[in-house]
């Protein structure tokens, strides 16, 4: 089908901008948010029609989704012959203070490119189709856990104003209006710098990021329901952290964790 000359001339500035660094890239796309086509996040082709899924058939068979079998509680997926519903090792050892975490991929391949394209190149018009990737996982999740608000991982305000954006509080934005679900930017805070996690183990990941979050307004979080939301869940240190003092400093209820994508060397 052919398509309106606008949106040939959108799809060709989206393409030309993927090349361009970052702070010319969104200007160029600030525009395109409203009136470029639906196009495959990963190739930047014209969808054909609406797809469940904001990828050309190509591209999705190309991402590593995170299908069952997984551990019912944190999500890491098990080998293919690996029985379902049991919990991991590190779910049995009591590791995580979440509640239950769903990511939709794994951080590889196409899902980590197209990350890096968001994060660290600021391709903003990507924020739509990630958080529509997220939204059949956050609706299963808000059938097992009472979700009462979104919170995104905060960062530290010298890492805002390097990055210009916060990559977790834009999807929650979007997931937000999506589920009609209210967002909470504000309680949770990073007080503390912290370096890169990589490289580190996990007792030394764990120590890096202790004391980092605080809670500004706890009365905002006592007694309800969250989903805490990420672009990656790496270490799952920092999520820890996060659910600690949502849960301990600020009596949330329940948190289930969701990210886009994730590692599985936790
Ligand atoms: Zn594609
Ligand atoms: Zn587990």
């Amino acid at each position: 089908m052919a398509k309106p000359p606008l949106h040939r001339a959108a799809v060709q500035i989206q393409r030309c901008a993927q090349g361009l660094p970052s702070l010319v890239s969104r200007l160029l796309q600030g525009p395109l948010l409203f009136i470029y086509p639906p196009t495959c996040a990963g190739c930047a082709q014209i969808l054909e029609s609406e797809t469940p899924a904001p990828f050309c058939p190509d591209c999705f068979k190309a991402l590593d989704l995170i299908l069952e079998p997984y551990c019912p509680l944190c999500g890491i997926p098990y080998l293919a012959e690996a029985p379902s519903r049991h919990l991991c090792g590190d779910c049995l050892g009591g590791v995580h203070h979440f509640d239950r975490a769903r990511a939709t991929g794994l951080y590889q391949g196409l899902f980590r490119e197209v990350i890096h394209r968001y994060k660290y190149r600021g391709q903003l018009f990507l924020v739509r189709p990630l958080a529509k990737m997220l939204a059949a996982p956050a609706k299963e999740l808000s059938r097992l856990h009472k979700i009462d608000i979104i919170v995104p991982v905060p960062l530290h305000p010298k890492r805002l104003r390097q990055r210009g954006f916060n990559q977790a509080s834009l999807l929650a934005r979007r997931l937000g209006s999506a589920l009609k679900i209210s967002v909470d930017y504000a309680s949770l805070r990073r007080s503390r710098w912290t370096e890169p996690q990589t490289g580190l183990t996990r007792r030394q990941r764990a120590a890096n990021v202790r004391g980092a979050f605080g809670l500004k307004t706890p009365e905002n979080v006592r007694g309800k329901g969250i989903l805490l939301l990420d672009d990656v869940l790496t270490t799952g240190e920092t999520v820890n952290q996060c659910v600690r003092v949502l849960k301990k400093d600020g009596g949330a209820k329940e948190v289930a964790v969701l990210t886009v994508a994730r590692t599985v060397e936790m």
